[in-house]
C-alpha cells in the first residue's frame, strides 16, 4: 500500500484521482473508480442543471460507499453555467470533496471551505497554485503541458512544473497531465507529489460511459495524436487530432486569425458530446492528453487501479535493487 497525504486527507486507499472530464465524469465511472480504491470525481457541468447533479450524486452513492468528489471548472462557456447553483446542490447533497479548476475560483473555494469541505484545486502555473494555497485549498493538482483539456498558456511540462511545486508549495499536491501507469505514479511521487490525477486513462476503461469506438481509437493512437486549439484565443485546449480540430487550427492560423464566433459551430461541447455517444471520432472536438500514447488496453477500473498500485510497488522495489547509493561517510 502506498500511503500519502492524498490518501490520508481524502480517505482513499490508492493515491489516484479520476479528474473531472466533460461528458465522461458520470456516476458509473465515478463509482467504479472509488470502488477500486481511487477517488472518483463527478463532473458537475456534464449535468444539465444543479438538480440533475443532485440525481447524479444520489445515483453514485447507490453504487459506492467510498469517498468521491465533484468537479466544477470555471472556463469560458457558450452558455454560462450556474456555478453557484451546482456548488450549493453538491454541498446540500453532502459531498465533502471538490475539485475546482479554471479562472477566478476564489469565491467557490471560500464557499466550500466555509462548509468544511476538502478542496483540490487544479492549476497550470506555480503562481496560480500559490494563490490557491493562500485561499486555503487542501491539495493542489499541478497540471502539466501534457494534459488533456486546458493546459494554460505557459507550456511548462510536468517534470519542471512538479519540481517547481516541490520548491514553492507548502501544502500537498498531486500530479496531473501525462499519467497513465504505475511508473508515472512513482515518478510523480519522486517529484514530491502525493499522487496522480488521471483523465484520459480513465476514459479508456470498461466503465467509462463513452462509445467503444472511441476507447478503441485511444488504444490505437500514439503520443502524436493530440493538438492544441484556441491557442490564439488564450483558452488553449489539448484535444484529439481529427479533421475538426485541424480545421479549427487552420482557421486560427489564417491571416487575421479567428474570433470565437468563427469557431463556435466546430468546437461546441454539444457536438463533442455526440462523439462519445455515436462513436464517430471525426464528428467533433473531444479532449485527450498525450497519455493516449501510453494506453494499450481497455481494463475495468478495478483492474487498472490494482495494476497501477502493483506496478508502482514493483518499480519502487526494483529501484532499490538496481540503483546503488553509496555513502562517503
Ligand atoms: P462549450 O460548448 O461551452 O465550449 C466549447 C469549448 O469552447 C470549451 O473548450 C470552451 O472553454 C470554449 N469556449 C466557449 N466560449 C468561449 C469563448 N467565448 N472564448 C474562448 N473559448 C470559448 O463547452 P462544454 O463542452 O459545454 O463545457 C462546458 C464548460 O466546461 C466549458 O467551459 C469547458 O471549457 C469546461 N470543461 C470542463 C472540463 C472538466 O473537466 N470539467 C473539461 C473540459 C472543459
Amino acid at each position: 500500500m502506498i500511503s500519502t497525504p492524498l490518501t490520508e486527507i481524502c480517505g482513499v486507499r490508492v493515491p489516484v484521482v479520476q479528474g473531472g472530464m466533460q461528458w465522461v465524469g458520470k456516476p458509473e465511472l465515478v463509482a467504479a473508480v472509488s470502488n477500486a480504491g481511487g477517488l472518483g470525481i463527478i463532473t458537475a457541468l456534464t449535468q444539465p442543471n444543479p438538480d440533475a447533479l443532485r440525481v447524479a450524486i444520489r445515483e453514485t452513492r447507490k453504487s459506492t460507499d467510498k469517498p468521491f468528489g465533484v468537479n466544477i471548472t470555471l472556463l469560458p462557456s457558450i452558455n454560462p453555467p450556474d456555478y453557484e447553483g451546482y456548488a450549493r446542490a453538491a454541498v446540500e447533497e453532502g459531498v465533502k470533496i471538490f475539485e475546482t479548476a479554471g479562472n477566478s475560483p476564489g469565491k467557490l473555494i471560500k464557499y466550500f471551505k466555509s462548509e468544511g469541505c476538502i478542496v483540490i484545486h487544479k492549476c497550470t502555473t506555480i503562481r496560480h497554485a500559490k494563490s490557491a494555497e493562500r485561499l486555503g485549498v487542501d491539495i493542489l493538482s499541478i497540471d502539466g503541458f501534457e494534459c488533456a483539456g486546458h493546459p494554460g498558456e505557459d507550456d511548462i511540462g510536468g517534470v519542471v512544473l512538479l519540481a517547481r511545486a516541490a520548491q514553492e508549495l507548502k501544502i500537498p499536491y498531486i500530479a496531473s497531465g501525462g499519467f497513465a501507469d504505475g511508473r508515472g505514479l512513482v515518478s510523480a511521487l519522486a517529484l514530491g507529489a502525493a499522487g496522480v490525477n488521471m483523465g484520459t486513462r480513465f476514459m479508456c476503461t470498461v466503465e467509462s460511459p463513452i462509445h467503444q469506438n472511441i476507447k478503441e481509437k485511444i488504444v490505437a493512437s500514439t503520443e502524436q495524436d493530440t493538438v492544441h486549439i484556441f491557442r490564439t484565443l488564450r483558452n488553449t485546449a489539448r484535444v484529439f487530432k481529427n479533421s475538426v480540430s485541424e480545421q479549427v487550427v487552420a482557421l486560427e492560423r489564417r491571416p487575421g486569425g479567428a474570433k470565437f464566433e468563427d469557431l463556435r459551430e466546430l468546437v461546441s461541447g454539444a457536438r463533442g458530446r455526440v462523439v462519445y455517444e455515436n462513436g464517430d471520432p471525426e464528428y467533433g472536438i473531444w479532449s485527450a492528453g498525450i497519455s493516449v500514447g501510453l494506453i494499450r488496453d481497455i481494463p475495468s477500473c478495478q483492474e487498472l487501479v490494482a495494476r497501477i498500485e502493483k506496478e508502482a510497488e514493483e518499480v519502487i522495489a526494483g529501484m532499490s535493487r538496481s540503483v546503488k547509493v553509496s555513502s562517503k561517510l
